[in-house]
Parts: structure tokens; C-alpha cells; sequence
């Protein structure tokens, strides 16, 4: 079952625009054929590639051989299987993620989810469904539609994969994760996710692929991997479109 995003109309109407309207470079605003990026700010993107982490998705300087842990993984493993991201987050990565999150730019949202599918792709195998990092219901209507959301949905419409867009909720509103270090973002998010009771039973035993636009130091995912793993989940991972390095 594929659910879409709360106001999807306004959403789907927005899109719609996105392809009428002329399209600008997300980074430095000039008038582009596809959506995205300029030949300028193009050689500029860091995409990520392999030889990585095989558990936290950290891209390595050179090869250590298939199945290597980065040194932090080793010191203290996160509750989430294995992350990956399609994007260094730097200056290019950050304004597409913004335009795309605040912009109203949601006919980003193929290409960014292309470039995951790319990044993730064994991960989308091996996945039952997808799950979007919820928005409080206060932040969704500022911002009008979950960010984590529409990148779900359009990966989950690509790759044919069940998303479970209302399988997390946040309990309470917070303060936004910038700004904050590893230590207050664990306190900021602690506690405050958790399973829906209407989806919860359908997630027993399931493998489950947590989305999300930017992977920093990693405590949301893992509140969300501990909501998850607490409604039954067999096995959560993650796929974010950029990542901190
Ligand atoms: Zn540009
Ligand atoms: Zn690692």
C-alpha cells in the first residue's frame, strides 16, 4: 500500500508548476534545461562511492577490502544496520536540500531520488518497505509537506517497494536539531518517536528502510531505528540524500 503525503494535492500541484514554470539552478539560480543543477555547479556535487563503511556508509580514502568498518562504527555501533547516502553535505548538497525543503522546489524530488536509488540500491533490495522520518504535525503545517515524505514516496512509486508514511509520528514538538552537537541532538530527539499503534502490527518481522534528506549525527535515524525496532521491525536501515563527513 502506498500512502501519500499529507497534502499531496497542494504538493502534486506545486510539481506540476515546477515543470511549467522555468527551471533555475538549485545552487546559483541560472535558468537550466532539467531540474537540478547548472554545468557550473554540476563538477561541484560530491556524490559518494564506494570503497565505504560497510556499516555507517563513510566514504574511505582508499580500499581496506569488502566488509571494513570506519574506526567510529567499531567504537560504538548505532541501533541502525547499515546507512547509506548518494551526497557529501556540503555547499552544493545543503542549497539543493534547502530549495527542495523550503523552496517549494519539489520537482527535485526524481532527481534526488535517482541518485539514492543509486547510492542505496542494495539496501532498497533487501527492504520490505520504506519509512520517512515524521515531521510533528506543527512543523508539517509550516512547512506544508515532510520532506522525508516525498522522497519515500517517489523512491517507493521507482522502485515499486511499500511506503509506510505514517508508521513513525513524533510525540511531541522539538527545537530544530541546528546547531546542536551529537550529545544535544541524542537529548533533543530522545524519547520523542515513536511506532503509530494503527501501523505498528503491520511492521513485525519486517525490514525496514528509514529516509531521510541529510544523515548528520545520525541520533533522529536512530530514535527512529529504536521506534522501529520496538514496533517488531526485524532489521532497520538507512538511506539519506546527503550525509555529514
Ligand atoms: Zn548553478
Ligand atoms: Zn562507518
Amino acid at each position: 500500500m502506498i500512502k501519500a503525503p499529507r497534502h499531496l494535492g497542494w504538493g502534486a500541484v506545486n510539481a506540476v508548476m515546477d515543470l511549467l514554470v522555468p527551471r533555475q539552478c538549485a545552487v546559483c539560480g541560472v535558468f537550466v534545461q532539467n531540474a537540478g543543477l547548472c554545468t557550473t555547479c554540476w563538477p561541484n556535487a560530491h556524490f559518494i562511492a564506494a570503497p565505504l563503511c560497510e556499516r555507517c556508509g563513510l566514504p574511505f580514502d582508499y580500499d581496506v577490502g569488502a566488509d571494513a568498518w570506519c574506526g567510529a562504527r567499531v567504537a560504538q555501533s548505532p541501533p541502525f544496520g547499515r546507512a547509506r547516502a548518494a551526497m557529501t553535505y556540503d555547499d552544493v548538497s545543503r542549497a539543493l536540500i534547502l530549495s527542495f525543503k523550503h523552496g517549494d522546489r519539489l520537482g527535485l524530488a526524481p532527481i534526488m531520488a535517482s541518485w539514492m536509488r543509486h547510492a542505496g540500491s542494495d539496501l532498497i533490495g533487501d527492504a520490505h518497505g520504506l519509512v520517512p522520518v515524521p515531521l510533528h504535525p506543527r512543523r508539517l503545517r509550516r512547512r506544508r509537506y515532510n520532506q522525508a515524505a516525498v522522497l519515500a514516496n517517489t523512491l517507493g512509486a521507482t522502485c515499486a517497494i511499500e511506503v509506510q508514511s505514517n508508521a513513525l509520528r513524533r510525540t511531541r514538538h522539538t527545537a530544530s536539531q541546528n546547531g546542536l552537537g551529537r550529545k544535544g541532538r541524542d537529548r533533543n530527539v530522545r524519547g520523542v518517536i515513536a511506532p503509530t499503534s494503527a501501523v505498528g502490527p503491520q511492521l513485525e518481522g519486517r525490514r525496514l528502510l528509514l529516509i531521510d534528506d541529510v544523515l548528520t549525527t545520525g541520533a533522529t535515524v536512530s530514535a527512529c531505528t529504536r521506534a522501529l525496532l520496538r514496533a517488531g521491525a526485524a532489521q532497520v536501515d538507512v538511506l539519506t540524500l546527503a550525509r555529514v563527513i
